[in-house]
């Protein structure tokens, strides 16, 4: 035919979607081609979201944590920042990171093709080539015949439309080049990108104010936790702002004015404040209407997602979708997962292997994270939930005040929630059904959790797994004997 590139399969996107389905994909066989506007695998994950992030809470958090060594008989004295030297060590793990990705992807014979991606046909793309930091095109466009094709094209930040186009108004990645430090910033979003961030540049120097439409701040987390959170966070701002809407701005000489409503009738808002850096961080938007899916026949929803079944596949059988693109929770590990999913069902249609060609996306839950200090992780489902579900559960609380290792860390404000169904019909030995902590370190203790509801482990199986002492993950044991224990709340 008249295609530049011939592929089994081609990946649409180069992020964490992007590229776990283009290696599966190859490792079971076949010929991959990804498209990737950006020099760079990795997506807004590695480049401009997870990792670059990540890479400045942990100094932040090495940093408030010596600033509570004081207390402890340890003066370290007032740090001495070097922004540039900071900003260089982000970009170093970015660099590690990509530069992995890039020859993972030569070892298996991907190849990547850089530019823009559009589908021309059901069985046909056209890439408009770029290049540059500024993904300038170069003029030269590129066909591609494919047997399959993986949609992972992503999402962005969502822009509210009356902010003033300013250098003073980013969004999380503008935040994440971090320029400089502000004396007082805004953040529009009270969701854990915007926390995330807020922790790092208020860590930095920065007072912070926060604006919310709803109630609560991390709307998803269980208010026990998040409460806590709260409390510990206080000090760094001055103002949370919540069943506020932020309805208006402008740029002036001395900082960006913002104008507040109530999100309520009847409310109250504060007066107009300025600030030195408003970061936007009230959501993100699916790149769905960007690639020409009506011209594969690939149905896209009003606001940019792309609907999939359980196999990941769209509306038009050979093109599955996987990653932001396909909706919520925007998250790189439901993305990963989703990716090996479309990558299986693919191969073991073209190669005639029915146990891979029945491979689904089932997985029970997905946890969430914000890499705050202190941690917030949950999973599965939250005490407001069930109640809204009309679901009795009984309840493990394990307040850290109560961990040996906690109270030798300096840092027992922590709580682990675990929830057990406590319906008539699990007859006392109900499962897992969420769970959730606050506290230095809950990411990286939250899989047991999901580990646990995956197999539907009840609050003996849990009470009675031995955990190393003393650890924080004791924590989790300690709240499932809390609950099997007993049938009442505890403190
Ligand atoms: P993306 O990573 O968005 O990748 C899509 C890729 O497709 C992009 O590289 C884009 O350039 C490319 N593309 C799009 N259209 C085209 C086209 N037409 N042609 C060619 N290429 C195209 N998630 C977590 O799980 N943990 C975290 O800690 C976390 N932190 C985050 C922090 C921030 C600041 C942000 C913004 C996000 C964070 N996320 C986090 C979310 C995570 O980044 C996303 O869920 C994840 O990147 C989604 O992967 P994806 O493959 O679907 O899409």
């Amino acid at each position: 035919g008249s295609a530049d590139l011939e592929c089994d399969v081609v990946v649409i996107g180069g992020g964490p979607g992007g590229y776990s389905a283009a290696f599966r994909a190859a490792d079971l066989g076949l010929k991959v081609i990804v498209v990737e506007r950006y020099a760079t695998l990795g997506g807004v994950c590695l480049n401009v979201g997870c990792i670059p992030s990540k890479a400045l809470l942990h100094v932040a958090a090495v940093m408030d944590e010596v600033s509570h060594m004081a207390d402890l008989g340890v003066d370290f004295g007032a740090p001495v920042v070097n922004i540039d030297k900071l900003r260089g060590h982000k970009e170093k793990v970015i660099g590690k990171l990509t530069g992995g990705l890039a020859a993972m992807a030569k070892m298996r014979k991907v190849t990547t093709v850089r530019g823009y991606a559009n589908f021309v046909g059901a069985n046909h793309l056209e890439v408009e080539e770029t290049s540059g930091t500024a993904q300038e095109k170069t003029g030269s466009k590129k066909v591609i015949a494919f047997k399959r094709a993986i949609i992972a094209a992503g999402s962005q930040a969502v822009r509210l439309p009356f902010m003033p186009n300013d250098p003073r108004v980013v969004d999380s990645t503008g935040a994440l080049e971090l320029k400089e430090v502000p004396k007082r910033m805004l953040i529009l979003g009270g969701g854990i990108i915007g926390l995330e961030m807020g922790t790092v540049y208020s860590t930095l120097g920065a007072r912070l104010d926060v604006v919310e439409m709803m109630d609560g701040l991390m709307q998803g987390a269980d208010r026990d936790l998040v409460k806590i959170w709260q409390k510990m966070n206080a000090k760094r701002f001055d103002n949370i702002m919540l069943k506020t809407k932020t309805v208006s701005a402008r740029a002036l000489p001395e900082g960006i004015e913002v104008t507040f409503a109530p999100a309520e009738e009847g409310g109250t808002a504060p007066a107009p404040q300025v600030y030195d850096l408003v970061l936007q961080a009230v959501g993100r938007t699916p790149n769905g209407k960007k690639i020409s899916a009506e011209k594969a026949g690939v149905a896209v929803t009003d606001r940019g997602f792309i609907n999939v079944d359980i196999q990941m596949r769209t509306n038009v059988p050979h093109i599955f979708a996987i990653g932001d693109i396909v909706g919520q929770p925007m998250l790189a590990h439901k993305a990963v997962h989703e990716a090996h999913v479309a990558a299986e069902v693919i191969a073991g249609e073209l190669q005639g292997n029915k146990e891979l060609a029945a491979a689904a996306f089932n997985a029970r839950v997905i946890p969430s994270v914000a890499y705050t200090d202190p941690e917030v992780a949950w999973v599965g489902l939250t005490e407001d939930q069930a109640k809204a579900q009309g679901i009795k559960v009984k309840k493990g609380l394990f307040p850290w005040t109560a961990s040996g290792r906690a109270i030798a860390n300096g840092r027992d404000e922590g709580v682990t929630k675990l929830l057990f169904d406590d319906s008539p019909e699990a007859h006392g030995h109900g499962k897992i059904l969420g769970g959730g902590m606050v506290g230095t370190h809950a990411g990286d203790m939250i899989g047991e959790i999901a580990l646990a509801i995956e197999m539907g482990a009840d609050a003996v199986d849990i009470g009675k797994t031995i955990h190393p002492h003393p650890t924080l993950g004791e924590s989790i044991g300690m709240a499932a004997e809390i609950a099997h224990g007993s049938c009442t709340d505890v403190p």
